[in-house]
């Protein structure tokens, strides 16, 4: 069984309890819909949990919304507009947002026992719950949204069984079971296992990444949020005092209409500095990914706003200390000083690498912490025990007890 293969990596206990509870479960129906197959975080999860539950025994199906890309458009305001931007909606728009998720209620099978809805994008579907429970996960950065966005969002929210948050300021009061499940990252999939030297070396070579030069890295799809100005900005402070380069990668999602106008924008700000790689990597760049987090000296998430960030915990599982910015789910992942850094602003950020990038004693002791850190905390199998426990005490509502044991 694919849980096996977790043995002296995952911590067993986290094993031990998600056995119990896949025997639980086998059999019994789990269905997932998001709006993208490919790109950004939920994409990433779910590629790796949906094959994990199914060799568990459960019956589980991964569904997507069929959108245009007017209603795209729409969501990805949504998103900002939960993440705290200023965006401006109209009456047509949320009837456009409806419109086709009422669309989609009726051309996907919904009924299963246990329904996860991921995001703003699909939450109307909820109209269509006949039976199962039904769990809203959240996978953005909830901590100051715009109030009437998020009053909309939330008249949806409210019809759940449950909803999902991945911190708990993220979480607002509503009357229904909420829940804190922190993401996790997949230490056996092709973007975090490990890789041989000459790989890491070859990738190196085809982007024309110098092997023999400190280098910064910062994964992330173009978006504002991720704040890639800003990472170029800290890069620059350093460089007066630091020789080093700067590899910004990203992708397209499919869901992020955006993407293309904040990458041109990166790309200008960039200009001329041969020493800084812009990489516009397509879906499905794993091991380019993973081989990139490897040759990085230090990792930077420079995001504004952050849900959880996949990233840091694929960084800090390499070994790499990460420089992320204090907000969201990079609070949960980085012990400040301990395995990597929380800063504040763009002069802090280029202050903490270039403090690393003079104590190479740092870095390795502080990437040593943070692939324990991960270890103990983020990889895959204490996210699904998490979500069958949910499972679990959804069914159980009321119980004193809930026996698990076979
Ligand atoms: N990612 C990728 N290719 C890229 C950029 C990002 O595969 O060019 C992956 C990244 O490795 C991570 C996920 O997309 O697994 C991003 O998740 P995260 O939670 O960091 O941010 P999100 O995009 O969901 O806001």
């Amino acid at each position: 069984m694919m849980i096996d293969k977790y043995k002296g990596i995952s911590p067993t206990a986290d094993l031990d309890l998600l056995r119990i509870l896949g025997a639980r479960f086998s059999g019994r129906s789990l269905l997932n819909v998001n709006s993208t197959r490919s790109g950004g975080g939920v994409a990433e999860l779910l590629g790796r949990i949906v094959p994990f539950l199914t060799d568990l025994g459960i019956d589980v199906r991964w569904e997507t919304i069929e959108a245009d890309n007017g209603f795209f458009g729409i969501t990805k305001k949504i998103h900002n507009a939960l993440q705290g931007g200023r965006e401006r909606f109209t009456h047509a728009m949320w009837d456009h947002y409806e419109e086709v998720n009422g669309k989609n209620a009726d051309a996907l099978a919904l009924d299963a026992d246990v329904v996860f809805i991921h995001g703003p994008q699909p939450a109307p579907l909820i109209k269509a719950k006949k039976s199962g429970k039904w769990i809203w996960r959240c996978h953005i950065d909830m901590s100051s949204p715009s109030r009437t966005v998020a009053r909309r969002i939330l008249k949806y929210v409210k019809k759940y069984d449950a909803s999902v948050f991945s911190v708990a300021q993220f979480a607002p009061p509503l009357a229904r079971p909420e829940f804190v499940v922190l993401p996790s990252i997949d230490p056996l999939s092709e973007k975090n296992r490990e890789l041989p030297a000459s790989d890491i070396s070859a990738i190196a070579g085809k982007f024309g990444i110098p092997m023999d030069r400190p280098v910064l890295v910062q994964v992330s799809r173009f978006d504002r949020f991720k704040d890639q100005l800003g990472v170029i900005k800290a890069y620059r402070l350093v460089k007066k005092y630091n020789d080093c380069c700067l590899v910004l990668a990203g992708s397209p999602a499919s869901d992020d209409p955006e993407g293309e106008k904040v990458l041109n924008e990166v790309r200008e700000f960039a200009g001329q500095d041969k020493d800084i790689k812009i990489l516009l990597l397509p879906p499905g760049s794993g091991t380019e990914i993973n081989a990139i987090q490897r040759l990085a000296t230090i990792v930077l998430q420079k995001s504004l706003k952050e849900g959880f960030g996949l990233t840091v915990s694929e960084a800090m599982w390499k070994g790499k200390p990460v420089i992320g910015s204090a907000v969201g789910g990079i609070t949960s992942q980085i012990i400040h000083g301990v395995n990597g850094f929380l800063v504040y602003s763009i002069e802090g950020a280029a202050l903490r690498a270039r403090q690393l990038l003079n104590n190479t004693r740092l870095i390795s002791e502080m990437g040593r912490g943070a692939r324990e850190h991960v270890r103990k905390n983020f990889l895959i199998t204490r996210q699904i025990r998490d979500y069958l426990a949910i499972w679990a005490a959804l069914e159980n509502r009321g119980a004193s007890e809930i026996q698990l044991a076979l």
